[in-house]
This record gives C-alpha cells, structure tokens and sequence, in this order.
C-alpha cells in the first residue's frame, strides 16, 4: 500500500500517519520526494480497509500496489533515483561508463587500461578480483591482490571503482576497495547476499539473472532496497535464448520497461549481453539511445591473451572511438556522457 500525504501535510499529520500505519502492524519506508512525501506500507494484509488511512489529516491518496515489489516501484517513488558516489552520479541527464577489463590480471594491465578508461571521459573502472567462472579449472581472479591494484589504479586516474562480491563473507573485504558492489547475474537470486549487501551503505549493481525475468530481477532490486540500502542500480546483461550466434540475447527493450515499472537507474552491459567484440559497439550505441542510464563496456589491450573473456573486450582505439560515437547519441536525445 502507497500512502501520498498532501503538498502540504504538517510534520505532525505525517507522524500521525506514520503511528496509525505502525498500530496496524506495517513497516513503513518513507520517501521524502522534493513536492511530497510518500509513505510505503509492508505487511498489508489482503482485505485491509484502505479508507483507515485515507481519512487521516494530511493523507491525499491511498492506493494498493499490485506489483510484487513496493519499493523498487514507480507508484512508491515517481522522481527518478539517482545513485550519487562522490563527484559521480548514475540515473541523472549525464549517462555515466564504467569501463574496464573482465577481471584484473597484473598491476601493468590494470593500471594500462586505467588510463584508457580515464581518457575517454568514463568515471568507473570495472574488473573482477572474485570470478565466477563455469569452469572451475578457468582463472578464478587475483583476490585481494587485485583490489588492491584495481583501487591504486583508480586512485591514480580519478576513477570510482566496481567489482564483483560472490559470497556474503567477501562483503567486507571488498567494501574496503570498492565504490560499488557488483551482484553477478549466477547471484541474482541468492538472496541470503541480497540481505546482507541490503545493511551496506554502499550501492549495489544488480545484473539481470541468466533467466530471469523482469519482476524477478526487479525483487531482487526490492530485497536490497527493504533492508535500507536505497543505492540500487540494475543492469541488463543478456538473457539466456535459444539463438547461439551471441552469447547471451541482449534484452533491449528491459531498458524503457525497467523506466516504466521503476524508479531505480538502469545499465547496459552490451558486453556480456553478446560475447563478441564486433556485436558491442552496435549494441552499447543502441543502449544509449534506448535511454540507459549507464553502460558497463569490457576493454583490453591484448584481447587474445585476456584470461577471462577476451573475445568480447574491446581494444582501446575501438573503445576510444566508440565513446565518440555515443556522445553524438546522447546529444541526439538530450544527454550527455
Ligand atoms: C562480469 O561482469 O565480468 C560478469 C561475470 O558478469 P555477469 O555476472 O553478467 O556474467
Ligand atoms: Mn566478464
């Protein structure tokens, strides 16, 4: 249930609200927008009498949500959700690049592709340190090692960093490196991880499941953003189809219907979404057109030798050059990168 309070509702009416939600026993997660306040109610039984609250003073509407998920909704939060990290935001009229290798392989690699990144205007640096590999014979990433790289790395260009947490007791650890936790797209729906990243203060970047729908991918948002952590983004990574030409069939359209159903920003990882180098370009300029609010691109330098996912990475120059290309898009719908 979606509590709207008047333009005008006073501190007192609000609290008066607040108390009569918590006597019927829902928790409430309250949303200060800059016209209004909306008060989200947890525990709604069906059956609840809606007009116990709608006579209250200062409450303009009552509606229930029939969507699964309250929190992550456009009806419990209407203004758009912008994750701000330092100087950085994601979800704003700036569409903003996190660029990187798949995983950090040595101090050379990382701090090289760095000053790739940085030089393309991007904000955030991408790799893994922890890998979840098909194979358990494939790379399984430097550890902490790599963090330690990936943020001396960052540090050193004036970049945010973001890299994947696999397991909850990796949490705390990599907080002490990271701007932004990736939740791998196999951990979509490990929701005991879910619970815990949702205690953290810092954002979380949720991939869109193998398999998974739009709703789950969207529940996955709402357990994070249940437990307090309102700094959710959500990315569409590619989905699992029977086409095999690409690794991954890259969902365009999850793009407007997250902006429709959601208030939450969305990325494009046209990357993982088709496997292959000469497919991302194409797919991170749609991306940009289909209204992402970020993309996610994988770079190398020495592509052939990568150890993990070289034949999706990019080289510098065709990563240079595209930036360019996706600047012009953005122009083109009144944005900017
Ligand atoms: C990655 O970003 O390198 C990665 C493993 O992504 P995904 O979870 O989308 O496969
Ligand atoms: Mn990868």
């Amino acid at each position: 249930m979606v509590v709207i309070l008047e333009n005008n509702a006073t501190e007192e009416q609000i609290n008066n609200v607040k108390k009569h939600m918590e006597d019927f026993g829902f928790r409430i997660h309250e949303s200060a927008g800059v016209q209004r306040t909306i008060l989200g109610a947890i525990g709604v039984k069906p059956g609840f009498d809606t007009r116990k609250i709608r006579i209250l003073e200062g409450v303009a509407d009552v509606y229930r949500v029939t969507s699964p998920f309250k929190l992550a909704s456009k009806s419990f939060k209407e203004e758009k959700t912008i994750v701000k990290i330092k100087d950085v935001e994601i979800g704003g009229n700036k569409i903003a690049v996190m660029a990187g290798p798949c995983s950090v392989e040595s101090e050379e690699q990382i701090f090289k592709l760095a000053e790739v990144v940085a030089k393309s205007g991007a904000k955030i640096l991408r790799g893994g340190a922890f890998k979840p590999r098909s194979s358990p014979y494939s790379f399984q990433g430097m550890g902490e090692e790599g963090l330690k790289l990936m943020r001396e790395a960052a540090d050193k260009f004036g970049l945010l960093v973001i890299t994947e947490v696999m397991q909850i007791d990796q949490i705390d650890l990599i907080g002490k490196y990271t701007d932004i936790f990736q939740l791998g797209a196999r951990n979509m729906q490990n929701f005991s991880l879910l619970k815990e990243l949702s205690l953290s203060k810092i954002p979380v970047m949720i991939k869109r499941g193998l398999a998974a729908t739009i709703e789950e991918w969207l529940m996955s948002a709402e357990y994070v953003l249940s437990g307090g952590n309102e700094n959710v983004i959500l990315c569409e990574r590619g989905i699992r189809t029977f086409e095999t030409y690409t690794r991954n069939t890259f969902d365009l359209s999850a793009i407007p219907i997250v902006h429709k159903k959601s208030h939450l920003p969305v990325v494009a990882d046209p990357s993982h979404a088709t496997g292959i180098s000469d497919q991302v370009p194409p797919m991170a300029r749609a991306s940009v057109a289909a209204g992402a609010d970020a993309l996610m691109i994988e770079i190398h330098h020495d592509p052939e030798n990568a150890l993990s996912d070289g034949p999706q990475a990019l080289l510098p120059d065709t990563y240079l050059n595209l930036m360019n290309e996706l600047r012009l898009i953005a122009n083109a719908i009144g944005k900017t990168i």
